[in-house]
Formats: structure tokens, sequence, C-alpha cells
């Protein structure tokens, strides 16, 4: 069963690995008297043993969180990694399109966990839950798109509804956005942060407005990175946002409300200009600096903007 999930041997096999026990965490290398000691790299505040590692270290807890699956896998109990995979491939053994998008996804967050888990152990590299989340949804995005190539209806429901998946296309800017209504002040402030991919800073913003809903707070400061970054020549751009209804208004998940819809068709002017984006919903962690930010909009009506253009 495991190899009917369509993604790459190399996550196929590690899968496999994983459910016949034969990876080399600390603790299996203790139990086969190699290592001494067998606490987690990631968080040393348990033993590390498959299921702590790819499912209940906090490390994973903010991955699984963060990617589309948003998951809370501290939810799921005493299961094993093992028992929980068997279960998975069980429930959804009806490889329809949308079972195997959901599998393809669970392995390769699985394996995107491990891959970077070994990269801290063996490469000092620090942890960062973000990137993991940003690859495994790149990922996933590729295999559902390589392997349903032959796939007429994918075809049509592709061309149909451009935003309902991830173009297949590198990203230029990671603008992250938040926004907050003040209690007592009758004022919101929302701040973004763009960022290239390797990390370099392109634009932030910072700016007091005045009191509105939330939701269109976050979706105005959205649309504006989006204007400003179209303005830097940028035009494929992913968001992420720790409103889960903003993202899903931004992906045209759901029916947005009148004032949401206001918004939306400035939006659609963009996509007419070949304008790509994508929202992913993260966990506050993840955009807290931008938080920070935000925070200076607190006290007095403030507005500050940088944008960086040496490095365009
Ligand atoms: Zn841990």
């Amino acid at each position: 069963m495991i190899w009917k999930v369509q993604v790459p041997a190399k996550i196929g096999n590690f899968v496999w690995r994983l459910c016949h026990d034969s990876l080399p965490t600390f603790l299996t290398l203790k139990n086969r008297k190699i290592l001494v000691a067998s606490s987690c790299p990631l968080c040393d505040e348990d033993e590390e043993s498959f299921s702590h590692l790819l499912l209940f270290c906090p490390f994973a807890r903010a991955t699984w969180h963060g990617t589309p699956l948003a998951m809370h896998t501290s939810d799921l109990g005493d299961v094993s990694v093992q028992q929980w995979i068997s279960q998975l491939l069980l429930k959804h053994k009806k490889l329809e399109q949308e079972n195997m998008k959901y599998l393809q996804g669970i392995f390769t967050t699985l394996w995107a966990i491990w891959t970077h888990r070994n990269l801290v152990v063996h490469e000092g590299k620090q942890l960062n839950p973000l990137e993991v989340i940003l690859t495994t949804q790149s990922l996933v995005c590729r295999y559902t798109e390589a392997f349903s190539c032959c796939s007429i209806s994918f075809l049509r429901s592709h061309a149909q509804n451009k935003l309902d998946q991830i173009p297949p296309r590198p990203w230029q800017l990671i603008i992250k956005v938040v926004g907050a209504r003040l209690k007592n002040l009758n004022r919101a402030r929302y701040a973004y942060e763009a960022k290239t991919t390797q990390g370099d800073p392109i634009l932030q913003r910072l700016s007091s407005c005045t009191n509105q809903a939330i939701l269109v707070i976050i979706q105005g400061a959205m649309l504006e990175a989006a204007i400003k970054a179209r303005d830097l020549g940028c035009k494929h751009v992913l968001f992420l946002s720790d409103s889960r209804r903003a993202v899903q208004v931004n992906n045209n998940k759901i029916t947005p409300s009148w004032q949401e819809k206001g918004l939306m068709s400035d939006w659609s002017h963009l996509l007419a200009a070949d304008f790509v984006y994508h929202s992913v919903f993260v966990p506050r962690i993840v955009i807290s600096s931008v938080n920070s930010l935000a925070k200076l909009a607190t006290k007095m009506a403030f507005t500050c903007c940088m944008v960086n253009q040496n490095l365009l």
C-alpha cells in the first residue's frame, strides 16, 4: 500500500523504512548499543523515538500545524507513528485524487521533518519549521502536478480555477502579514515584511489604521503588499498569515463577506496582469518577528515603509 502513494521513490523508501523500524534515530542507535545518549536533538525534552521526532516533538508539532493539513498531532493520543500511518492508509485506501493528495502531504511532511533533522544533527543547521513547511508545500504541489498530468479532470479543474492550485513556479517573494485591532484605542495596526526566497528583506511596512474588522485589515494589508510587490517587479508571491479565514478567502476557498468582496475585485485586476499568489496559514510563532514590528504602531498613529531596491 505504501508504494501506491504517488511520491518519488526516496520518500516511499523513507516511509517503508520508518514502518520497518530501520531509520537511525538516536533511540534506535542506543537500543543497538551504538550510542549512549538518546535524547531528541531538536528539543532535548524526550527520547528521540520515531513517534516523538516525527509527531510529538515541539518542532514536529509546529510543522504539522503549519502545513496545509493544519494538523494538531497532540490530539493523536498514544499512537505510534507507524500505527498512525497504517490507520491512515487503511482509511484512505480508495486512492482517488483527494485521498492521494492527502497521503502525499503526510508522506512528504514526514520525510521533510526527517531530512531537516539530519541537517541539524549532521551539518549544524539552525532549526527552522517555516523552511520545512514551505519545502513540503512546494514538493506536494510538484508531485500532484507531476503525477496527475495524464488526468483530464485534473487539467480541466486546473484551467478552470487558477487559484485552486499552487502554481508550479518559483516564488519571488515571501510576505508575512499580521494585523490587529487595538482594544480601547479605536485604532488598528498592520505590518508586513517581504523577503526573497534567500531570506533578504525587500520591503517592510507597518502602519496604524482606522479601526475596522480584523479580517479586512489583514486582507487590505495583503492587497497593499501585493501591489507594492508588483511595482517592484515581482509577480509570484507567497503570503503567510496566522488568520485562517484571510488565507481561505485569499485562496478563493470560501465566499467572501461583502466587506471582503470590495478587496477581491482589486485582486482580480492584479491576476489579470499575470500576478500569481498563494496564501498559507502558519502558526503565530512563524510570523512573530513581523508581529513585534507591528507593535511599534500600537501607541501612536504611525506609518513607516522601507524598500530595499538594491536587492531586486
Ligand atoms: Zn524533540
